[in-house]
This record gives structure tokens, sequence and C-alpha cells, in this order.
């Protein structure tokens, strides 16, 4: 199942939370707000397809974990 995300940074509270379930595809930057990545590249244009980020093979669950937890409320997944 091939997973995309991404976050709308206007709603981000910078809590970190989404960080600790899965750094390999949320990462906070300097503004304190968060982001998604593929691999190292940031997807830090906000609202864009460009801010789109795939989820890793085996990652699904933990991004999963995120959006739920996530306070903001701003972490979207999609799926084809
Ligand atoms: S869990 Fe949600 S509100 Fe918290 S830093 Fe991540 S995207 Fe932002």
């Amino acid at each position: 199942m091939a997973l995309t995300v991404w976050i709308d940074q206007d709603l981000c509270t910078g809590d970190g939370l989404c960080v600790d379930h899965c750094p390999e595809v949320f990462l906070l930057l300097e503004d304190g707000i968060a982001y998604v990545r593929d691999g190292d590249v940031v997807r830090n244009d906000p609202g864009m397809s460009d801010g789109l980020a795939s989820v890793p093979d085996g990652r699904e669950r933990d991004v999963v974990h995120a959006a739920e937890d996530c306070p903001g409320e701003c972490i979207f997944i999609e799926s084809p």
C-alpha cells in the first residue's frame, strides 16, 4: 500500500509528536514547524504538490498513529 503524506503547516503546533512517531518521515525545521521528507529531501513547500512525501514501506502504521495523535489534526494521508 503506497501512501503519501503532507502537513498543513498553518495548523501545526510544533509539539513534535509526529517526529517522535516517525522521524523517517517527519521533522521540525528552524521555524518550529513540522514538515515531511522523502529521504534527505525535505518537502517544505506548504500547500503545493512538492509538499507531499511518500511513506516508506513498513512505516505506514507509524504515520497513521502520528496523524491520529497530531493535536493540530494537520497530518493528511492519501492513498492511490
Ligand atoms: S504532531 Fe501535528 S501539530 Fe505536532 S508537530 Fe507534528 S504536524 Fe505539527
